[in-house]
């Protein structure tokens, strides 16, 4: 069909390129959580950007204010990683997590918010039972730059006041929410004793994303020392199930790549507890 009239061959193409446009939005809402995104960028990556040289010098060589306090990665000589979980416990994802881990015999480390650990005891039990290690991921994920830095440091004690009442110790580790290892939190939270941990492969799996999509990712930004971010509660809309889909696929990747697992202490050189 050849439209001769000018004005109406621009009202279809126009309407066309309209239909597209609806059409690519509502697919990648599917995806994205578009206010969790510009979340991140704020608290998250800028921030790592606008600390660059922390960044740097984070990784335990060097020797600025927070050497060997900040780390986003582990010795790269050594062929190991760590997976690293977030924002549990729960009771819904977090044991399939577990089992998925049990089931490969792989250590991992587990950033827990002190309010979901004095809603779940028991499946903090659980993971250090199952060898694992745990750290410390504030009380009810607030953004730390955001907080006086009493209120920062009462998010991170009450956090270990829970952790310590329940395993008997207190975790070494330390991951501000959203990664956010600003200055203004980590002067507050080193001098503590605790190592900040952010990390050097995101998988964004709590969007939702598809396992290819976080295996896409895992393959492309591997590389020894790397610690790898994912959750074991929350996400959007309370859906990890790529999350749970993904592991094994993972765990087999890394595994045929001769990767060895590793807790986050053992990777950054320091000791499990305080
Ligand atoms: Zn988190």
């Amino acid at each position: 069909m050849i439209i001769y009239n000018y004005k109406a061959r621009k009202l279809l193409i126009l309407s066309f390129m309209a239909l597209l446009l609806i059409l690519g939005i509502y697919k990648i809402r599917n995806y994205i959580d578009f206010p969790k995104v510009i979340q991140l960028l704020k608290n998250g990556s800028l921030a790592q950007l606008n600390y660059s040289s922390e960044y740097n010098q984070g990784k335990a060589y060097g020797n600025t204010q927070f050497n060997n306090i900040i780390f986003y990665e582990g010795n790269n000589t050594k062929k190991q990683i760590a997976l690293t979980f977030d924002d549990g416990p729960d009771t819904v994802v977090t044991p399939k997590i577990l089992d998925i881990l049990k089931k490969n015999d792989v250590k991992a480390t587990f950033f827990i918010l002190g309010n979901r650990a004095q809603r779940n005891p028991e499946i903090v039990k659980q993971i250090l039972k199952d060898g694992h290690a745990l750290g410390n991921h504030s009380w009810d994920h607030k953004d730390l730059d955001r907080l006086s830095p009493d209120k920062i440091k009462s998010e991170i004690q009450k956090t270990d006041n829970i952790l310590f009442s329940i395993t008997g110790y207190h975790p070494a580790i330390v991951r501000p929410p959203y990664g956010a290892a600003n200055r203004k939190a980590v002067q507050e939270i080193g001098p503590m004793g605790y190592k900040v941990i952010d990390w050097s492969v995101d998988t964004l799996d709590w969007m939702g994303i598809p396992p290819n999509i976080i295996m896409y990712t895992i393959k492309r930004e591997i590389r020894p020392g790397g610690i790898i971010l994912q959750h074991c509660a929350g996400g959007k809309k309370g859906n990890l199930s790529n999350t749970v889909t993904a592991l094994p696929q993972i765990i087999e990747y890394l595994k045929s790549e001769n990767y060895e697992f590793v807790r986050v202490p053992e990777l950054v050189g320091t000791s499990p507890g305080l």
